[in-house]
C-alpha cells in the first residue's frame, strides 16, 4: 500500500508550513514523539528514558541532555525539570519541549553557551508528571478547562500533596539533634504514595541531583521552600508566616535569578497578587503539606523551587510562544546556576572514592553526601566557609573555603582511616605516657601505589 504515505508526508509538509509544530499542546502520544524527534535530531547529546508509569499506565518519559547520555561524569552534576505535575497546568509541559527542542537546536548549531552548558551539565527533562491529569484537562480544552478538572492524577490524589512528610521529622531534629538532610524515608512509604510520586522518588534516588525546578501555573511566581509552615497543624492553612530553610539566602537567589530573567515575573503584579521582586516564600504564600519541593531538599542532595508560570493554567495556543519567549533566558539561567558554590571528590588514604561522605558549612544547619563517584556539589553564595568533610571510621578534614561569584570552587578531601580507636598507654624510654591524642598504627601505612580505583577526572 505505498499510496496512502506519501499523501500523509505531503499533509504533513503542509501542516508544518502553516503551523509550526513546536507551538502547540501535545497530547500523550505526541509529547512522546516529540521527545524522540529531539533525541533523532540529537542522538549524541540525547537519551529517553523512562521513570515509571502513571496510575493509568502511561509511561513516564524523561529526556536527558548531556555530552555523554546515560552516565555520570565525575564533577558533573545533574539537574531536572519536572513539568505537569497538575495534570491541568500544562505550560511547562509545553515550555520543557521547546527547551529540549531548542538545546538541541542551539547545540547542533554550536552555540558556545549551550554547548558548554551541555558539557558541564547532565540535564534531566520530566515534561509530564501527570500525564493522565493532563489527557482529562486537554480534552476539555483551554475554554472548557475547569480549575480543577485534570489537576489530580487518575486516583483522584494531588501529587503535590502527596510526598512523605519530612518536614516535622526535621524541625525535631532541629531542636533534639539529629540528621540534617538525607532524611530517611519511612518503612512503608511505597504503599502510602501514588505511583507517580513513587516513580519520581525513586528517580530521585537514582540520580544525585543538585538542582531542579518544578513548573507549575496559576500564578506567576517563583516560590521556594518551605512550603510547609512550622505552624501548620495550627493556622488556617491560607494564613501562615515565613518557614525559611537554612539554605535561605541561596534559595532566594535561585528564585530571583528565574524571576530576574524571566520577562515580567520579577514585576511582581502579575494574576492580581503581588509578590516583591516576583518571589516568594512557599508557607508565607501559602502552607502545604507533603509538597515536592520540601521533599527534595530534606531527602536528597537537590534543592528545587516551584516556579508559577501563568495566570491561565491552560493558555490558549496562541500563547504559547509569547510565554517561551517569556521563560527561554531564565529556564537557561536557572540550569547555569548549579555550577556555583564548591564541589570536589571525598577519597579516602588509599585514593578509593569515598560515597556517602558528609560535607558541611559551618553555621548552614544543612548538609549534603557525597555521591556514587565520591563527588559532592554544594551550592553556595560567594563567601569565605569552613567545611568539614566526615565519614564514619575516617577522621574529619576542615578547610577554609572562599567561593567567588562564578565557577565552583575545587575542595577535593582526602580522608584519613581511624586506624586505633582504642589508646594503650605505651610508655617511652624513660618518660611517662605518650599522649593520649596520639593515634597508634595497627597497620603499616600504604603507599600511594595501594590506588586500587584510579578518580576519574572532569571531562
Ligand atoms: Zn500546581
Amino acid at each position: 500500500m505505498p499510496a496512502p504515505l506519501p499523501v500523509f508526508l505531503r499533509l504533513l509538509l503542509l501542516f508544518k508550513l502553516v503551523a509550526p509544530v513546536t507551538f502547540r499542546h501535545h497530547r500523550y502520544d505526541e509529547l512522546v514523539r516529540a521527545l524522540y524527534k529531539v533525541h533523532n535530531q540529537c542522538p549524541d547529546i540525547t537519551r529517553v528514558y523512562s521513570i515509571g508509569r502513571s496510575a493509568k499506565g502511561r509511561l513516564l518519559y524523561v529526556l536527558e541532555l548531556s555530552d555523554y547520555p546515560g552516565s555520570h561524569e565525575p564533577l558533573e552534576p545533574e539537574v531536572k525539570y519536572v513539568g505537569n505535575m497538575h495534570g491541568n497546568e500544562v505550560l511547562g509541559r509545553e515550555l520543557l519541549l521547546q527547551l529540549s527542542e531548542f538545546l538541541c537546536e542551539e547545540f547542533r548549531s554550536r552555540n558556545p553557551r549551550v554547548l558548554r552548558l551541555i558539557q558541564d551539565t547532565r540535564i534531566h527533562i520530566l515534561p509530564s508528571m501527570n500525564p493522565d491529569g493532563y489527557e482529562v484537562a486537554a480534552a476539555q480544552g483551554p475554554d472548557m478547562s475547569g480549575y480543577l478538572v485534570g489537576r489530580n492524577n487518575a486516583n483522584g490524589v494531588d501529587l503535590n500533596r502527596n510526598f512523605p512528610d519530612l518536614n516535622t521529622y526535621f524541625y525535631y531534629n532541629e531542636k533534639y539533634g539529629g540528621p540534617n538532610h538525607h532524611l530517611p524515608l519511612p518503612d512503608n512509604w511505597k504503599s502510602q504514595v501514588e505511583p507517580e510520586t513513587r516513580a519520581v522518588i525513586q528517580w530521585m534516588n537514582a540520580f544525585n541531583f543538585i538542582l531542579s525546578a518544578n513548573l507549575h501555573g496559576g500564578a506567576v511566581v517563583a516560590n521556594y521552600p518551605y512550603d510547609k509552615s512550622l505552624e501548620h497543624r495550627f493556622q488556617n492553612p491560607h494564613r501562615t508566616s515565613e518557614s525559611l530553610t537554612p539554605d535561605d539566602k541561596l534559595f532566594k537567589k535561585l528564585a530571583r535569578v528565574y524571576s530576574y530573567a524571566h520577562g515580567w515575573m520579577h514585576q511582581g503584579w502579575n494574576c492580581g497578587d503581588y509578590f516583591p521582586d516576583g518571589i516568594t516564600n512557599g508557607a508565607s504564600w501559602y502552607s502545604l503539606s507533603k509538597g515536592m519541593q520540601d521533599f527534595n531538599y530534606l531527602h536528597t542532595n537537590c534543592f528545587e523551587i516551584t516556579l508559577e508560570l501563568s495566570c491561565n493554567k491552560f493558555p490558549r495556543e496562541e500563547e504559547l510562544e509569547r510565554e517561551w519567549l517569556g521563560n527561554r533566558e531564565a529556564l537557561i539561567q536557572f540550569l547555569e546556576q548549579v555550577h556555583q558554590g564548591i564541589k570536589g571528590v571525598v577519597l579516602d588514604d588509599n585514593y578509593n572514592n569515598l560515597p556517602g561522605a558528609v560535607i558541611s558549612v559551618t553555621g548552614i544547619n544543612h548538609d549534603v553526601t557525597s555521591g556514587e563517584d565520591g563527588d559532592y556539589f554544594r551550592l553556595l553564595l560567594p563567601g569565605t566557609y569552613t567545611v568539614t568533610a566526615t565519614a564514619p571510621g575516617f577522621n574529619p578534614e576542615t578547610v577554609s573555603v572562599t567561593v567567588g561569584p562564578a565557577e565552583p570552587t575545587l575542595v577535593n578531601f582526602q580522608l584519613k582511616r581511624i586506624t586505633d580507636q582504642v589508646y594503650p598507654v605505651r610508655r617511652v624510654p624513660g618518660g611517662g605516657p605518650r599522649s593520649r591524642g596520639k593515634v597508634l598504627s595497627r597497620t603499616p601505612k600504604r603507599k600511594d601505589t595501594a590506588t586500587k580505583r584510579q578518580h576519574r577526572g572532569p571531562a
